[in-house]
């Protein structure tokens, strides 16, 4: 189980948003049905995959725009704290109303608009699943290429708000750059839209790009107009292990040179895969101190020549035991050590703090190699493993929640390690957002002039504050 450092929020407090007045009026928007009060019902909805508890006073699912923006009249009538949520499943406390107030779900936003073959987009809304928009464009050979890991859970909602990545991330980029245009309510109940169903458009600022990683603070989105590509004809995945972690780290910017770009690009370790290993028994070496696992996609002769010269490649710079899926089924296989981290990483402890930092990929195996020394200076187990071809790693500082020595030096060795990607030229998270885990961390990486500006932003999106109060800004 994941749990957080825990920050106090910026101290708002809400008295109204359970007053039976604004209850009936969000009754009387979305229906008696569509809004929960019931203490029981409400506290699934006050915890993220954070696993902090912070019960909402009431949780309403509105279904159209219309319905979005009422509700947000109110909560500016009545000033009261709204966060928006998703699939709920985001690492840094997003979703969760720390200050009280309403959650609105997006669970009844489920509508594709339109999915148009020519011009290679879906317009929707943010209620879908990952895997529910992928599985739409699939159905008519077209991808929708970013890909969490989370993607039967998070919506494309939670997805935009935190611009998520996933491991196609090397070849494909992130969440934002496969988002054409949005149609977004703001803080004050008013009905925007950003960007449109173009590639192309430079059409005054950027606002699509504003939203993606605003994490619900600067309006909510209700419809979204994502881009898509020709699926791939094919694709193939080369494990192999190493002899040390630097050495699987250095082999990651070796393809490029060959004109190679790997779709993913993972590393994991020694403490990963001897936790995988006893939870699943894959059959993994116990001489592989580290295992990348690199992706490749194409046509069929383009992804054979390719995944060829990525064994040779791994083959020259020390990997051993290299292993190539020859069928879906294979492949898939390669990648359940992946998947099976995470949850594999709790027999070092009772309580998992997991960071995604990101640094140029250059300097990954720098960023890795001195992790494991502040892990060791603070006698804190430290496991590393995560999307090292775009140069984001999942630091997993695994301790006993009982303990509050251990807690204490586990703070200093996630602040040491943020301290350390930005001195690296990277910064404090690669995927997972702010949220208000890492409110207090913000200064690490944003300029005090920076961090003015994006205030700044935040007050014209919510001139009164009740969006997503107590996150990102201490
Ligand atoms: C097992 C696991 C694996 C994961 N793997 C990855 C990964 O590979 N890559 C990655 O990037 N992340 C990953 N995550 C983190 C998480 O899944 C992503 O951040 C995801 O995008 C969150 O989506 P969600 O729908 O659950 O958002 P939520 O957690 O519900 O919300 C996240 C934020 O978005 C805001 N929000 C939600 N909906 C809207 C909306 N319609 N308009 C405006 N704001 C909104 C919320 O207020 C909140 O601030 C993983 C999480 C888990 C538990």
């Amino acid at each position: 189980m994941y749990s957080s450092i825990h920050f106090e929020s910026a101290g708002r407090k809400t008295t109204s948003a359970s007053s039976p007045e604004v209850i009936q009026a969000l009754r009387d928007i979305v229906g008696e049905e569509n809004v929960i009060v019931d203490p029981e019902k409400v506290e699934p909805y006050g915890a993220d995959a954070v696993k902090e508890k912070f019960p909402p006073e009431a949780v309403v699912f509105p279904a159209t725009t219309a319905e979005m923006a009422a509700i947000i009249k109110i909560a500016n009538e009545h000033l009261f704290p709204i966060t928006a949520r998703g699939g709920g499943v985001g690492y840094t406390g997003g979703a969760v109303p720390i200050d009280g107030g309403i959650v609105i779900g997006t669970d009844r936003m489920k509508k594709i608009i339109e999915l148009n073959v020519d011009d290679l987009y879906i317009t929707c809304q943010p209620g879908l699943t990952t895997y529910e928009v992928q599985q739409a464009a699939a159905e008519l050979g077209l991808m929708f290429a970013p890909d969490p890991a989370s993607y039967k859970e998070s919506y494309i909602g939670g997805n935009i708000a935190e611009n998520a990545g996933g491991m196609r991330t090397p070849k494909y980029g992130v969440t934002k750059h496969h988002v054409l245009g949005l149609e977004v309510v703001t803080g004050t109940g008013e009905v925007i839209r950003t960007g449109g169903k173009t590639v192309k458009n430079v059409v005054g600022f950027d606002l699509t790009g504003l939203m993606n990683g605003s994490e619900g603070m600067l309006g909510i989105i209700t419809e979204a107009t994502l881009k898509l590509l020709p699926m791939p004809e094919a694709t193939s995945t080369v494990r192999a292990n190493f002899h040390s972690m630097e050495a699987a780290c250095k082999v990651l910017t070796k393809f490029t040179p060959h004109g190679i770009l790997p779709m993913a690009m993972e590393v994991i370790d020694k403490f990963c895969v001897a936790a995988v290993e006893e939870n699943f028994a894959f059959g993994l070496s116990p001489e592989a101190e580290a295992i990348i696992l690199v992706a490749v996609d194409g046509s069929h002769e383009e992804v054979e020549r390719q995944a060829k010269l990525v064994e040779q490649i791994i083959t020259e710079n020390g990997g051993f035991d290299v292993l190539r899926a020859r069928s879906a089924e294979e492949e898939n296989k390669l990648w359940d050590v992946r998947r099976a981290i995470s949850p594999s990483l709790m027999k070092y402890g009772t309580l998992k703090i997991n960071e995604d930092v990101v640094v140029p990929r250059s300097r990954v195996p720098e960023l890795v190699a001195r992790i494991e020394e502040i892990g060791k200076k603070h006698n804190t187990f430290v496991a590393n493993f995560g999307h090292a071809g775009d140069g984001n790693i999942h630091v997993n500082f695994v301790i006993d929640r009982e303990d509050p020595e251990q807690i204490a030096r586990a703070r200093q060795c996630v602040a040491e390690t943020f301290r350390l990607s930005v001195e690296l030229g990277g910064t404090i998270s690669g995927e997972h957002g702010i949220g208000y885990v890492k409110a207090a961390y913000m200064d690490y990486a944003v300029d005090p002039a920076t961090l003015e500006i994006m205030k700044n932003i935040k007050r014209v999106f919510d001139p009164n504050g009740i969006l997503n109060p107590g996150k990102m800004f201490v």
